[in-house]
């Protein structure tokens, strides 16, 4: 397997998602305009909550390309967390941050459903 190209794409990841972040909370920090309409004020606390879903999102896709640079330093990059075999190549062309193989995530997804009913 390739690592080189996968460092390169888990490095590229992380500088826009860290530009994305910064953006995102730059967008929040600017202060909101008080407005008499009510209307306005309804869609200000909506796009809050939207750049903080946002925020959120990054935050947690920030913290698995770090395992994942982490995993590439330490050449543990590319095995399941599970059972320890490869992970397969086009999962991890597909997301980098992959920690699962598929059989295991099919599993895990699997349990996930059954405990959320
Ligand atoms: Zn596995």
């Amino acid at each position: 397997m390739d690592l080189n190209h996968f460092e390169t794409r888990v490095h590229e990841e992380l500088t826009r998602t860290l530009a994305n972040l910064h953006d995102t909370k730059t967008l929040l920090s600017q202060p909101v305009v008080k407005s008499s309409d009510c209307c306005d004020n309804a869609d200000q606390v909506q796009q809050q909550y939207q750049l903080n879903t946002i925020i959120t999102r990054l935050n947690a896709r920030l913290k698995a390309l770090n395992i994942a640079k982490v995993k590439l330093i330490n050449e543990e990059y590319g095995y399941c967390q599970e059972c320890g075999d490869d992970i397969e190549p086009a999962r991890l062309v597909f997301d980098v941050t992959s920690t699962h193989c598929i059989t295991c995530q099919t599993k895990k997804e699997m349990s996930q459903h059954l405990y959320a009913h």
